[in-house]
């Protein structure tokens, strides 16, 4: 029986990991559920699983929530320090981290230290401080699993030896989002309600913003790096409409080996939930017969300038990919927001990254100070746009 605290349980990751949990009374158990605002949904999950600690932003909707569990077993935490408590519960072996943004750094941070065995679906933790969160997790001995579909699709493809020699190079697919094939000049009118449409993935908004910008792609490759300790060079980006083939990994001797499966999370979920066992996850089966035609082709760096902006900052290594995830979740919030045009959101990562000089990382508080500073920066642009 794994114990399972879920960060994030209210958001699509969360669900879709309750999900499969709820196929599995014999193998999991809830220990922790976490939310920042939802408190319905919380309170009624609480209901459904009955953990032992809820956690939500702030005093005022602890007391909300609280009234919604009045009989239940559950202690109602609040804040940061309710997020800690419910890693560091003593029968938590098992964190999902899928809180959205640098939110999530934190928290995935204690998980390491605490040596649990930790789900990553937060790929903003790794862009921000990649080598703090693979340094701790070496030091504490704790468990790394990607859930991101395409860095889940790669662990699943690497040899079980760990033995990179005849890793030639990793290729991460993108399904290239809603606005693929739209003429550059219309991208001008695009509201968020069409940039959160995506064509094969049901997500929070933030991340469908991302896929329509493809920032998603360039955030998860870095993500990619310090996950398999790859160079930039070595990882290739490939738009496949299709989302079937969830990524690949080229060896020297020719072979591709590839994930296929139905774009669905649960089975990376179930895939990170059971490990090193393979479980039911409730996904539709992929029938082959009904795959007339699968495609690929480059991603055209004019309509996604996003990737060359990652890219850069990968290459640059520091506190760059930190202030690349801020001013990025900044100006994504903005365009969400409607205060400024979907046109504005790379533009506006691009001035700072070009403003804020890198500097390396040797402790949290550099990316912190990197993160808060590369946020300033990016509201005081768009403050300044007509
Ligand atoms: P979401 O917006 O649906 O859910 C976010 C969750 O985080 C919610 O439970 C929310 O209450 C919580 N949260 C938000 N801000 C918080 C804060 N400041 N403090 C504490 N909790 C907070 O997002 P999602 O789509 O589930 O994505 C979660 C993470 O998983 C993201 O990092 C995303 O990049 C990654 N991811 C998502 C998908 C997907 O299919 N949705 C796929 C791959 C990776
Ligand atoms: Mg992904």
């Amino acid at each position: 029986m794994r114990h399972i605290c879920i960060l994030g349980s209210t958001g699509s990751i969360g669900e879709s990991t309750l999900d499969v949990v709820a196929l599995h009374p014999d193998l999991f158990q809830i220990t922790a559920l976490t939310a920042n605002t939802q408190v319905t949904k919380l309170a009624k999950q609480c209901h459904q699983f009955r953990p032992a600690i809820a956690v939500v932003k702030d005093a005022q909707h602890a007391r909300h929530l609280k009234e919604l569990l009045q009989g239940l077993p559950t202690q109602v935490l609040h804040g940061p320090e309710g997020l800690i408590e419910a890693i560091m519960h003593t029968d938590v072996d098992t964190v999902m981290a899928a809180i959205v943004g640098a939110a999530g750094l934190l928290p995935t941070l204690e998980a390491a230290k605490a040596g649990k065995r930790i789900l990553l679906a937060n790929k903003e933790s790794l862009v921000m401080s990649g080598q703090i969160l693979m340094d701790t997790i070496a030091r504490s001995g704790a468990e790394l699993l990607p859930i991101d579909s395409e860095h889940n699709a790669i662990f699943q493809c690497l040899p079980t030896s760990g033995n990179m020699q005849a890793v030639e190079e990793l290729l991460l697919t993108a399904s290239g989002g809603p606005f693929l094939d739209r003429p550059l000049a219309t991208l001008d009118a695009i509201t968020p309600e069409q940039a959160c449409a995506h064509p094969n993935w049901v997500m929070g908004k933030k991340i469908s913003v991302d896929s329509a910008t493809m920032m998603n792609k360039g955030l998860e490759l870095i993500e990619a790096m310090w996950l398999f300790n790859m160079p930039e060079d070595k990882i290739q980006i490939v738009i496949h409409p299709q989302s079937v083939i969830h990524s690949l990994v080229r060896y020297t001797d020719g072979s591709l080996l590839a994930q296929l499966g139905a774009p669905d999370m649960r089975t990376p979920i179930a895939y990170g939930l059971g490990w090193p066992h393979r479980i039911a996850s409730g996904v539709k089966k992929l029938d082959m017969l009904t795959l007339n035609s699968l495609h690929f082709r480059a991603p055209d760096l004019q309509l996604f300038p996003g990737i060359r902006l990652a890219r850069s900052a990968a290459k640059t290594k520091g506190t760059a990919p930190a202030i690349l995830n801020a001013a990025n979740e900044v100006a994504v919030e903005h365009f969400l927001q409607k205060r400024i045009r979907y046109t504005q959101i790379i533009p506006t990562v691009d001035q700072v990254l070009q403003k804020i000089p890198t500097k390396s990382v040797d402790d949290l508080e550099t990316v912190l100070e990197a993160d808060r500073y590369a946020r300033l920066l990016a509201n005081d642009i768009i403050q300044g746009y007509p």
